[in-house]
């Protein structure tokens, strides 16, 4: 494995920092693909005391990197990695650089008021959606290794301690580059740009050219990114601006959610009371976001090629999605009429609250003419609302002369049949909280191959079931 860590040779970026080893570490779950994918070959043991904090291999050198950001929308001027360590770079068999994140490892100067530490339920909760969202397509930090304590740490309520392993071409984020030009550093924004170019995008010039073509790229994959979110009906929840990832990956999960029932103005997150990073709102701050970041990077980019690059934001989003939103409804070709098709739908699914993701999947199975099939009636509390839907989607159909049996192949390819509802996820920790990780190692196995019919598992690929709306995802992690 080749391993270093040029990040923390920028000293100005960030503090060196030992990991607290964690007291009682127990191995919970080990990426072995993900490993093998980076080239890395470890024993159990060593992954346990890495994780863990009890272990540095050779050339790692942990540092805490500084950030700032927006946080729903009031500036915090110094953040940065309060209780995780960039613990090195990996050179991947491909050629590519991947961080070794360490999240849960201890107090660093970016604590602030925090213990530097992280839980099992909130670490689970990551490593679960990281991976769902993985294999459902959708660019995303990575889950390698988690460990478990008996470490009591305090929330709400006591839990058990956890700590993290994650992975990812890069943790910078909007807010490192914030940081530096709100704390009048503007000398170090080149710098951090050119370790960006030096390591993900050696392409790029490190010149005003390259910079502008760099934020455009940031530009467009964040606008892919949230088209993916939308499609998935997937909420991040706490969208500011230090965990929005440079290279258009989601990054930090909180307290995210997938849509149950569709709802538009559905809030994840129950601390967010306005509603700042509600579903519909996600495409809205994903510009405003980036609007933050070509302000910090705008001493170093014509301020024209920064409108121009945000000028292509709504249109790439819109593209992605609607070709997304085509894919799943199971169509070859737009035509003129389908937007109204597509957003009648939507009105129908609102007002009669019909699971977003079962929706999809259940359409697949409908025949050009005939009852509906019975587990895609299941999901219609009303069906009779929906008879004229029904007769325009079926003419819609026929105009394609495609093949049922194809259309459904299509369509569930792109329309999962298991998706990380809160409820399952929740059932995993609380039994993992019991020492138990074999209802995580099913749900990761099922989300593994989220589109494949699994029929052992039928009841993971139902709708939520009615106690689960009360479930109220704690934000403290
Ligand atoms: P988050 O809301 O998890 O994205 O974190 C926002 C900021 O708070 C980041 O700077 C984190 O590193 C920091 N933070 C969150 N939880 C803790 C904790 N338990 N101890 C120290 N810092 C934390
Ligand atoms: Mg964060």
């Amino acid at each position: 494995m080749i391993l270093d860590n040029r990040y923390a040779g920028l000293e100005w970026a960030g503090a060196r920092v030992e990991p607290d080893p964690l007291d009682t570490p127990r191995l919970l779950l080990i990426n072995y693909d993900l490993a093998e994918s980076l080239g890395i070959s470890l024993k159990d043991h060593q992954w346990l005391e890495i994780t863990s904090g009890h272990r540095l291999l050779p050339d790692m050198i942990p540092f805490a990197q500084v950030y700032a950001g927006h946080q729903f929308g009031g500036f915090s001027p110094r953040l940065g990695d309060g209780r995780a360590l960039l613990l090195g770079e990996v050179v991947t068999p491909g050629g590519e650089r991947w961080d070794l994140h360490l999240k849960g490892a201890g107090k660093t100067p970016y604590s602030r008021f925090g213990d530097g530490r992280a839980v099992l339920r909130s670490s689970l909760r990551e490593y679960l959606a990281s991976e769902a969202l993985h294999y459902l397509g959708i660019p995303t930090t990575r889950a390698l290794c988690l460990v478990g304590s008996d470490e009591p740490v305090y929330r709400e309520q006591v839990e058990a301690g956890a700590a993290l392993l994650r992975a990812a071409p890069s943790h910078l984020r909007f807010g490192h580059f914030e940081y530096f030009y709100y704390s009048s550093q503007p000398e170090r924004i080149p710098e951090l740009l050119n370790y960006l170019i030096d390591t993900q995008w050696p392409d790029l010039d490190k010149s005003l050219q390259g910079y502008a073509e760099l934020f455009e790229r940031v530009v467009l994959r964040t606008a892919e990114l949230i088209a993916h979110w939308q499609a998935a009906g997937f909420c991040h929840g706490v969208m500011n601006t230090d965990n929005m990832s440079m290279l258009g990956l989601t990054l930090d999960y909180g307290p995210y959610g997938f849509l149950d029932a569709y709802d538009p103005g559905h809030i994840c997150n129950h601390s967010d009371h306005a509603g700042r990073y509600a579903y519909d709102q996600q495409p809205a701050v994903g510009l405003w976001n980036l609007q933050r970041l070509a302000q910090a990077l705008s001493g170093h980019i014509e301020l024209e090629a920064l409108q121009q690059s945000l000028g292509q934001y709504e249109h790439r989003l819109l593209t992605a999605y609607s070709e997304r939103m085509r894919q799943k409804l199971g169509l070859e070709q737009w035509q003129d009429e389908d937007p109204a098709l597509f957003r009648d739908m939507f009105t129908l699914m609102a007002k009669h609250q019909v699971d977003y993701n079962c929706w999809f999947r259940r359409l697949s199975r409908l025949e050009p003419e005939g009852e509906l099939p019975q587990r895609l009636a299941a999901l219609l509390s009303e069906p009779d609302a929906w008879s004229d839907w029904f007769v325009r989607y079926r003419a819609r159909l026929a105009l394609e002369n495609r093949p049922q049996a194809e259309r459904r192949a299509a369509m569930e390819a792109v329309n999962p049949k298991y998706v990380l509802r809160n409820h399952l996820a929740q059932r995993a920790i609380e039994r993992a909280e019991q020492g138990d990780m074999a209802e995580a190692d099913t749900l990761l196995q099922l989300l593994a191959n989220p589109f494949d019919d699994q029929p052992d598992f039928d009841a993971y690929a139902e709708p939520a079931p009615e106690w689960a709306a009360s479930l109220c995802i704690s934000c403290s992690s």
